[in-house]
């Protein structure tokens, strides 16, 4: 009981900081002001924890979309925003780190509150978010374009200008990170934003908002209008006004949203699905390896794109591996992200947990092992939270489809390779190339293994760590582009080339009417 009113006191407070209109429901952020959606709809926002509906939120209509992408045409073609000073910009977006660091205690519990992870991953995604304003705030005022030896009398270099009206949609597993590595490089480049957020989670991204506002970024720069993907996301890839379109989630939806951005050939990046693997030879260091590949598949109750949901581990150690691993993941402690001493949150809506459970039992027809999980994880006073135990599934074969399908929960498949060569063709056979690791003492085989893998996040033996500074996206179906880093920025910009003559006089390429060669 101490606890649960524990949670209650977290949740009022987070809550207090979303502008909200008289019956409570938070407004949604239309280029500066706060308002209701056109037709008065609501969504309900739910703790993952407990199955309560604990907020509701402005629903955002295709009307909303449209009358957003209006106002951000304005204020990109008219606005100050694209041609102020970059070390304006970024005294803006340093504003906003400050500000997020000065609220990181609710915006954690708010993170947590949305989408059930422990408070401690949460903490480090506000953590990260601020950092990464940060960073772009700095990239802002780097040199970006290029100059080129061309013959005299010429000169030629480029610049790099901002695209224009950015759409960018995200999902429920890092609401505030994923609109911040989006929303970072692309103001910071000096564009103008409109972000779609989850509809399950989009409070934190309008609270980031709010801190924008109080940054000081002008009005009409950002807008976040929550709603329905098929309405106001497919609203914002389909609309002509827009230049860009930024998507993280499903592949599904990642190919719907490429058809609808043809239409005025959009500039468009993808950070789609995974079914990485993390590879792992005798010679790894136990224990080490064992530590990361837990994290690798339960940090996020393994709703992460990048999880190490495949464990590609050597035959010859594998009984002595996966009695350990077993016994640690049976040790995990499932629970309330609000509560301390938990280490694995519930999934995020009870549409996941019913996906992650038909795959449960999709494994046992296609004949796997359960090694471990498979059940509801009974947590006390959590009886309605979407709890699904750690669970792990060995002797499979390569077709089953709990082998090649993003499950997008705890659940972790094992696959047996004999030598190296087995081990890089069994973890390029995925139609997904996002990330991958290999566990190994040896240093040559680890950057050969590393070198063959078709996956744009490697990692040698650690799994998860992100930087700002390094790119993030994948290969094959895991995406289009890069986000993060240099790459991030100049994915919100375009190049100009600039030719410049020195010697100002014709050029006589064609002759005067009447004069012989
Ligand atoms: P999703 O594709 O269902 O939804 C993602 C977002 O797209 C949501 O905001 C949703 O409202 C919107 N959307 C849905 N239909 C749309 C449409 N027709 N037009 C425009 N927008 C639409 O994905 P999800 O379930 O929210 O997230 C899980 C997926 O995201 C997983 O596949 C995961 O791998 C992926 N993901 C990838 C990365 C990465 O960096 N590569 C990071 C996080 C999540």
């Amino acid at each position: 009981m101490l606890q649960i009113d524990r949670v209650s006191s977290n949740r009022a407070a987070a809550l207090e900081h979303l502008e909200r209109d008289a019956e409570g429901t938070a407004l949604l952020f239309m280029a500066g002001t706060w308002q209701p959606s056109s037709d008065g709809a609501t969504r309900a926002c739910v703790d993952p924890a407990t199955a309560d509906e604990v907020a509701r939120v402005a629903e955002g209509t295709r009307a909303d979309a449209e009358r957003a992408i209006e106002l951000a045409r304005t204020a990109f073609d008219d606005g100050t925003w694209p041609q102020m000073a970059p070390a304006e910009r970024a005294r803006v977006l340093l504003a906003l780190a400050d500000l997020i660091e000065r609220h990181a205690a609710e915006l954690t519990k708010l993170e947590t509150l949305g989408c059930g992870k422990p408070l401690r991953e949460a903490e480090f995604d506000v953590a990260d978010a601020a950092a990464c304003f940060r960073y772009y705030a700095g990239l802002a005022t780097k040199p970006h374009g290029q100059t080129f030896d061309v013959p005299a009398p010429s000169m030629s270099f480029t610049v790099r200008e901002p695209i224009g009206v950015c759409g960018q949609i995200v999902p429920w597993n890092y609401p505030l990170l994923m609109a911040t590595w989006k929303l970072a490089p692309a103001l910071a480049a000096g564009n103008v934003c409109i972000l779609k957020p989850s509809e399950y989670t989009p409070l934190s991204a309008l609270w980031l908002a709010k801190l924008a506002q109080e940054a000081e970024l002008p009005n009409g720069v950002l807008s976040v209008i929550p709603g329905a993907g098929p309405v106001v996301g497919a609203a914002l890839a389909e609309s002509m006004l827009v230049d860009k379109i930024a998507f993280t989630g499903s592949v599904a939806t990642g190919q719907s949203i490429m058809r609808a951005a043809a239409g005025n050939v959009k500039k468009i990046s993808l950070e789609l699905g995974g079914k990485s693997p993390n590879i792992i030879f005798a010679d790894a260091d136990f224990q080490t390896a064992i530590d990361y590949a837990l994290f690798g598949i339960y940090a996020n109750a393994g709703q992460v794109c990048s999880a190490g949901s495949r464990l590609v581990l050597q035959r010859e150690f594998a009984d002595r591996f996966l009695t350990e691993l077993v016994r640690r993941a049976q040790a995990i402690s499932v629970g309330d992200g609000f509560h301390a001493g938990t280490e694995m949150g519930p999934l995020v809506s009870e549409t996941q947990r019913d996906r992650v459970e038909r795959y449960i039992a999709l494994g046992r027809e296609e004949g796997a092992t359960l090694l471990c999980g498979g059940s509801r994880a009974t947590v006390a006073g959590g009886d309605r939270g979407y709890y699904i135990e750690p669970t792990i599934f060995t002797d499979t074969t390569p077709d089953m489809r709990i082998v090649r399908e993003e499950i997008f929960g705890p659940v972790l498949v094992v696959q047996l390779f004999g030598d190296e060569s087995e081990a890089i063709r069994i973890a390029n056979d995925s139609a997904y190339g996002l990330a991958g690791a290999v566990f190994t003492n040896d240093a040559a085989r680890a950057h050969r293994v590393i070198r063959k893998l078709r996956a744009g996040i490697t990692w040698i033996n650690t799994y998860h760590p992100t930087y700002n500074e390094a790119p993030w996206g994948g290969y094959k179906q895991s995406g289009i582009g890069r986000e993060l880093g240099t790459y991030g920025y100049d994915a919100y910009t375009e190049v100009k080339q600039v030719n410049v003559n020195l010697a100002v006089e014709p050029s006589g390429w064609f002759r005067e009417p009447g004069a012989h060669r």
